[in-house]
């Protein structure tokens, strides 16, 4: 009956607009009833009976008086259902945005940006049909022909009987169609979202087409995509027109078969003119309710296909921290951050990005990270950032494993400075203000003063309240990293994680900018991916590794003296600066 469970359990947590709605529809199929008696008075007391206009009038007004009484019972059931709709929407659409924020922007980089968005806008959309029409006439399709049989079966118990025995036709040619339509229905759904995922990508790699002319190509391939969806919603379109003139003919059929048996009947008079018409005025409105069941079902049917990928990322399992004794007890440098013998393997990959990777980050100094193209850097950055869990290992911070700490309360002790932070389509304010929602105009002019945006934003033609466009269009590269700095230096965390940035723009801005992360790395805790000599010189200590593994650490001093990567990096960082 597409009676998705984790749906319906949806439902039982938000039930009260539902059971409103399924009170005032039932309420409108008890209307419906007296509506036809009051009819089939008038009629037969104007043409039969001729009972004279004291006869007919009272049950003219008793009919206008249930007519309205219905359809505000109508309008009841509609409302109560889409708020229903509506609550239940936002709670997943919540439910969606937290799940994906506590799977990491690992998760979100390791499927397509385009089935995201699918999911979370088209796919909790779909679901209102399925909310507010599919389920109140489950209910009504279950209630309403009941009721008629139930009211018909003291006057015409072979109606009755009929409708009865013609109504199991209607459900069972919907299992039929809907099994057929349930596979289409999903193959339509999951080429609608490929298809969003392959445009968005093909939109944001648009500039890197064009130059490798590719655009042509890349054009085909998603009119061939196009197609498909196409054929898809084709093939669910005409099931669902076949299925609707399945139901219309039961309806048909079934009405036809009583009034011939109520004709018949009527001559021999073995029924009365108002049970007859009573009857017979009844008869289509037990069909409708079923007959519309099956037209929703279809939408209904939409979302429980859109719900799948909903729930597939609900349910994705967010990798569990294993909690390890507190090895860094043990340790002098108990202050700072100390990794012990961590590893890590991507899925799928034969080598480990960190394999026993062991250093120390001391507290309020700067540790200077370097290595290669692919050593392992950011795999590291990521195991301290909580976005991937070590297989073996353990990282603590003043002796406690971060897999101890609640993740909110980790992430609220670091700042995040990237190499190309992203940047919101949102004012430059909102998007410094993320890092510290309710920080007053004085600390957010300081952390401008101290990130050098002061000069950009009076650049700015509406200040702070520009709107900086999406990925920060507006912004030069130094610019959207000075943000970042901005951010760090409002959120005040003790830990500083900084990717230094490698492209050499003007000297001028340049030096602005490491005058800037110099005075955030001030007596913070920090580790920076360091890409220049002055960096890694005036680092208190350096680390270098090397194919997922630590070939070196100490000072520079310590360093300079040895073989290896350490003394090859510098020779090539001092080529590439003279
Ligand atoms: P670095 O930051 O030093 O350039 P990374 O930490 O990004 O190096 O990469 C270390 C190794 O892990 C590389 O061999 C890289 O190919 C691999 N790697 C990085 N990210 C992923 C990923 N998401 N999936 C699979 N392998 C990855």
């Amino acid at each position: 009956m597409n009676i998705d469970r984790r749906l319906f359990r949806l439902i039982r947590e938000e039930k009260r607009p539902f059971i409103f709605s399924a009170v005032s529809g039932a309420a409108a199929s008890i209307l419906l009833i007296a509506q036809a008696y009051c009819l089939s008075r008038a009629i037969s007391g104007a043409f039969i009976e001729r009972s004279g206009m004291a006869g007919i009038v009272p049950f003219l007004g008793y009919f206008a008086l249930v007519t309205l009484l219905r359809m505000l019972c109508n309008w009841i059931t509609h409302v109560k259902a889409a708020e229903g709709s509506i609550v239940i929407r936002e709670r997943l659409f919540g439910r969606l945005v937290s799940r994906i924020a506590d799977l990491g922007p690992l998760y979100a980089r390791s499927i397509s940006s385009g089935r995201i968005s699918a999911t979370m806008l088209k796919g909790v959309e779909a679901l209102d049909p399925y909310f507010s029409s599919y389920i109140p006439q489950i209910f009504l399709a279950l209630f309403t022909p009941l009721l008629i049989v139930a009211a018909i079966l003291p006057d015409d118990w072979l109606s009755a009987l009929i409708l009865l025995l013609s109504a199991p036709l209607i459900p069972f040619f919907m299992i039929v169609i809907g099994k057929s339509a349930s596979a289409v229905t999903e193959k339509q759904w999951k080429s609608m979202s490929r298809m969003s995922g392959q445009f968005l990508d093909i939109l944001q790699g648009l500039t890197t087409l064009k130059l490798f002319a590719q655009s042509a190509r890349q054009r085909k391939s998603i009119e061939e995509t196009g197609e498909n969806f196409r054929k898809a919603t084709m093939k669910v379109l005409k099931i669902a027109f076949l299925s609707s003139l399945a139901l219309e003919l039961v309806g048909t059929i079934g009405t036809a078969i009583i009034a011939v048996s109520i004709g018949t009947r009527l001559m021999e008079n073995r029924l009365s003119f108002r049970q007859a018409l009573f009857v017979l005025i009844l008869t289509p409105d037990f069909y409708l309710p079923l007959r519309q069941l099956g037209t929703k079902f279809h939408a209904g049917m939409e979302g429980v296909s859109a719900s799948k990928e909903i729930f597939a990322i609900l349910e994705e399992e967010i990798a569990a921290a294993p909690v390890r004794p507190s090895v860094g007890a043990e340790n002098p440098e108990t202050g700072g951050i100390v990794f012990s013998g961590i590893t890590y393997a991507y899925p799928g990959a034969t080598v480990p990005a960190a394999d026993s990777v062991s250093f120390t980050i001391p507290e309020g100094r700067t540790t200077a990270l370097i290595g290669p193209s692919g050593a392992g850097k950011s795999t590291l950055i990521n195991l301290l950032l909580r976005f991937l869990e070590p297989s073996g290992g353990c990282i603590t911070y003043k002796g406690t494993p971060i897999g101890e700490i609640a993740p909110e309360t980790w992430h609220n002790l670091i700042s995040w400075v990237p190499q190309h932070p992203h940047l919101f389509n949102a004012t430059l304010r909102e998007n410094i203000l993320i890092a510290m929602p309710g920080a007053s105009d004085q600390m957010l002019q300081n952390a401008l003063q101290d990130s050098g945006l002061t000069d950009v934003v009076q650049s700015l033609p509406r200040g702070l309240d520009t709107i900086i466009g999406e990925q920060g269009s507006r912004l030069s590269g130094g610019e959207a990293q000075r943000v970042a700095l901005a951010r760090a230096f409002l959120k005040n965390a003790p830990i500083i994680v900084l990717d230094e940035p490698t492209s050499h723009t003007d000297p001028e801005l340049e030096a602005l900018l490491r005058s800037s992360m110099k005075v955030l790395t001030k007596e913070r805790t920090t580790l920076i991916i360091a890409h220049r000599l002055e960096t890694i010189r005036n680092a208190d200590r350096i680390v270098v590794i090397s194919g997922g593994k630590i070939t070196g650490s100490g000072t520079h001093e310590e360093l300079i003296g040895t073989d290896g990567f350490y003394r090859h990096a510098l020779h090539l960082l001092q080529e590439a600066a003279a």
